[in-house]
């Protein structure tokens, strides 16, 4: 990061307003009203007044949120700078802003309408599921509407029930099936006839390259003005966990417009090739970084879509790029998002492999492993609250269920620890992605050994009983305590043996899918005396994981 500033620890919480800039109370009866929460950040969205004469808004901030889980001080200092730099902004703009902090939101929506009464309120339908439940009680009893936050006017591109009449009567839902319909809906890389640009939906496959000599560019990290300096303070005296400096996140659709520009201009180019790469010296790599800002609502994924389909038609990268990043945003964004609706509530306890062991304290203090990948990717979320999708998926998930650790608490962890996490978004994309703790809408575990990560960290990858070659020293295989060529034994990488110990354990279900026919038939030709030694190694490396007496409760309905 190119800047530092100064936070002081002085508290922070919001102050009441000086009486001249309070909401004037409304005449009774009389207002429409539109309740704000945090990632409603979009004024375009259907809940919102056009103009100021058309109605006000209830901006709400939780003590319930922050004090739910460890939240990483990073995400705490975007969220409430985001907002507040939203309620400023709205201000400026004519509307009348009612900016309150309640115990929860929904006590926020009752104690603001027995003191202003207003003729309605309307709101877009809260993204998690425990808050969208709470609203649709409220609604019973008080004049709110609550509108799709999927569709025209909705943060989404499909509304919930759209999606739902989509994965009716399904038995497995995959991506791949709904992805063609978003981009024949959205006419995105698509010709007129509505086919795929390029003659193929995907070109995941070319989007394998790995990173070693690649020069990557800056993040254009945005500077703290005061309101985010304010914000900061109230992460260092609310957060419990994660480092808060150096913080860059933008916090305005302004800044976030800067991101998508930059990123457009810059990385996307490269973001096909090197998509699954991981490099320990560039953790960013060729990635947006526009979760953080698309999830508040500062960007929509339509206008993100579109400008990557833009600069592939004037000619300024190559399909690959385009289309892989298209397919994240309106393939897998949209996808993760309709089947957390469809699933829930039953998805917070999916754990269809049985997986009981606690997290390991290394999540919360990375030095507690010596399993280098591991620790590069656990200390990236710890200093900066984000890793991208592959050290997500193919690190931390990969190991997650190498380990047998229960997906609950893994996903608490994502949850609190990200600086882009919403219960929408990470418990799919953990528990059904990461974990196959459902089969719902992956057919396969996400697993590897040591040999894929290696290849994906630029290491030429090694024949197992050989040496692993000399690799840049970057490499986290090279820094590593273990030896990635080696499956059992004191110095073998617990990747290796945990993957096919875990093969051996849940053999019956994996020999179902047709893809791990050739794996576990390599794992039938293994002597018994192997599978005993890796078994045996296996279970050292799990004996290792203690969990971290925090004391930490953890409560998925806050908010
Ligand atoms: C275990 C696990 C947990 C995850 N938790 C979150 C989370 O809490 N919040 C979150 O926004 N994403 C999550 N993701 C998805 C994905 O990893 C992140 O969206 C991405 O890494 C964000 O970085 P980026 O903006 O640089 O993404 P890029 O690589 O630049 O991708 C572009 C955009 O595509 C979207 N996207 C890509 N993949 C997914 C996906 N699987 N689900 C949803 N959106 C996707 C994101 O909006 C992202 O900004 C998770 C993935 C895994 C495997």
């Amino acid at each position: 990061m190119r800047w530092r500033a100064p936070v002081t620890t002085k508290d922070d919480v919001p102050r009441p307003r000086p009486a001249r800039e309070r909401t004037r109370r409304p005449r009774a009866g009389s207002q429409r009203v539109t309740v704000v929460l945090p990632w409603d950040l979009d004024p375009r969205l259907a809940a919102f007044p056009a103009t100021p004469a058309d109605g006000q808004l209830l901006v709400l901030e939780t003590r319930a949120k922050p004090a739910a889980l460890p939240f990483h001080r990073q995400k705490l200092a975007l969220v409430v700078s985001a907002l507040r730099h939203f309620v400023a902004e709205r201000r400026a703009a004519g509307f009348t802003v009612e900016h309150r902090v309640a115990d929860d939101y929904e006590a926020g929506v009752r104690e603001f309408a027995g003191w202003a009464k207003p003729a309605a309120l309307h709101a877009m339908a809260p993204r998690e599921y425990a808050i969208d439940q709470r609203f649709r009680r409220l609604a019973e009893e008080l004049p709110l509407v609550l509108h799709d936050d999927g569709g025209d006017g909705g943060h989404f591109l499909c509304t919930r029930d759209e999606f739902a009449a989509w994965a009716r009567g399904r038995a497995t839902l995959q991506m791949a099936h709904f992805y063609p319909l978003m981009r024949r809906r959205f006419r995105l890389l698509v010709d007129r006839a509505g086919k795929p640009v390029g003659g193929a939906w995907s070109f995941d496959t070319e989007n394998r390259g790995h990173a070693r000599n690649v020069d990557v560019p800056e993040i254009p990290w945005v500077k703290p003005d005061a309101i985010t300096q304010s914000a900061m303070r109230f992460a260092e005296r609310v957060g419990r966990w994660g480092v808060l400096e150096p913080f860059g996140w933008p916090v305005t659709r302004t800044q976030a417009l800067g991101w998508l520009r930059d990123f457009v201009g810059n990385r996307l180019a490269a973001f096909g090739p090197y998509e699954d790469a991981i490099r320990s010296d560039a953790r960013f790599l060729f990635h947006s970084l526009l979760s953080p800002a698309l999830n508040l609502g500062l960007l929509h994924p339509l206008e993100v879509a579109r400008a990557a389909a833009d600069a592939y038609e004037r000619g300024a990268i190559d399909l690959p790029s385009a289309e892989g990043f298209v397919r994240q945003v309106i393939g897998w964004r949209e996808f993760i998002r309709g089947v957390y609706w469809h699933l829930m509530p039953g998805l917070r306890t999916s754990n269809q492999l049985g997986a009981t062991r606690p997290l390991p304290a290394a999540f919360w203090e990375p030095e507690r492993t010596e399993l280098r990948c591991l620790r590069d990717a656990l200390e990236s979320v710890r200093d900066t609250g984000y890793t991208h999708h592959i050290e997500r998926l193919m690190i931390i998930c990969n190991y997650a269920t190498l380990a047998g650790l229960d997906p609950r608490p893994v996903s608490h962890w994502f949850w609190a620890a990200f600086v882009d996490a919403y219960e929408w978004v990470e418990l799919p994309n953990v528990v059904g992605m990461g974990m196959f703790g459902t089969d719902a809408f992956t057919t396969k575990p996400y697993v590897a050994s040591a040999a894929y990560i290696q290849r994906m960290t630029g290491v030429p990858t090694t024949k197992l009983g050989r040496r692993t070659p000399a690799v840049a020293k970057e490499a986290p295989c090279a820094r590593c305590a273990f030896d990635p060529s080696v499956r059992s034994g004191a110095n073998a990488c617990p990747f290796n043996a945990m993957y096919w110990d875990f093969l051996a354990k849940h053999r019956r279900r994996l020999a179902e899918n047709p893809r791990m026919r050739a794996l576990l038939s390599n794992l039938d030709r293994m002597s018994p005396a192997e599978r005993k030694a890796i078994a045996a190694t296996a279970e050292a490396h799990r004996a290792t994981l203690a969990p971290l007496a925090t004391g930490w409760a953890f409560d998925d309905d806050a908010g």
